[in-house]
């Protein structure tokens, strides 16, 4: 009985079995939480991207993906190593909402491949900065998933991280629950800064786990911008589309 529920409990943390499939893991670490071939059924996202939002472009001709000719999005880039599809989609969910939080490590692995697979620039940051919950949520969650992200690319390039000077000025509804247009409304004036002063000409990538409409990731940018902060960089997990 003990010995189960122990087992239960170190399943939860380090499941020696693929999330996925469920089929037993044989060679088990921390970064690679799939089985071989789960993890190759993720859906990278393949250049060529959009410069703004890193998209992929249908055709290499276009200067830019369609949601960026409509839309003029606060930050300056956004990276997004795969797209929103099964079975990342499926992983992310039990990320954010069924505490399965070792999920950090492989998932973040995802987006430090793709910075090197492309040799982006990530050495410009001065700050990496995950998208704040609200108190209330963080409490019920236990946990931000985007922090958990950002701990994690942080630690692998060295880059501080603040989660003091980004936080959440109120409640939003939950932005899946939304329409597009019901997104942008919902999320402005979201965010607040505190200690300014110190992100005055710093150059900040923004963490989070997905970009769908680029509605949050846009209003985290133009809160920073406005406090003084120079280059707004993204880096998601997923891109939807
Ligand atoms: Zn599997
Ligand atoms: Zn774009």
């Amino acid at each position: 009985m003990l010995k189960d529920l122990l087992t239960g409990f170190v399943d939860l943390v380090y499941p020696p079995h693929c999330p996925v499939c469920k089929n037993r893991l044989l060679h088990y670490s921390p970064y690679e939480a799939l089985c071989p071939y789960c993890r190759d059924t993720i859906v990278h996202n393949i250049p060529p991207f959009c410069p703004k939002c890193s998209r992929h472009l249908p055709d290499p001709e276009q200067a830019r993906c369609r949601e960026c000719t409509q839309t003029d999005f606060r930050f300056d880039f956004a990276w997004a190593a795969c797209l929103y599809r099964s079975p990342l989609r499926e992983l992310i969910c039990a990320f954010k909402y069924r505490q399965r939080t070792y999920l950090r490590k492989p998932l973040a692995r995802l987006m430090i491949d793709f910075i090197g697979r492309y040799r982006f620039d990530i050495k410009q940051f001065d700050l990496i900065v995950p998208i704040p919950l609200f108190s209330s949520r963080l409490r019920e969650r236990g946990y931000n998933q985007s922090y958990l992200l950002a701990e994690e690319i942080s630690g692998r390039y060295r880059i501080g991280l603040s989660c003091a000077h980004l936080v959440r000025a109120r409640n939003t509804e939950h932005q899946t629950l939304l329409s597009e247009k019901e997104r942008w409304t919902n999320i402005r004036k979201a965010f607040r800064i505190k200690r300014s002063a110190e992100l005055r000409g710093k150059n900040i990538l923004i963490i989070d786990d997905l970009l769908t409409t680029g509605a949050t990731a846009s209003e985290a940018a133009d809160t920073l911008k406005e406090s003084g902060a120079g280059t707004i960089g993204i880096l998601t997990l997923a891109i939807t589309g």
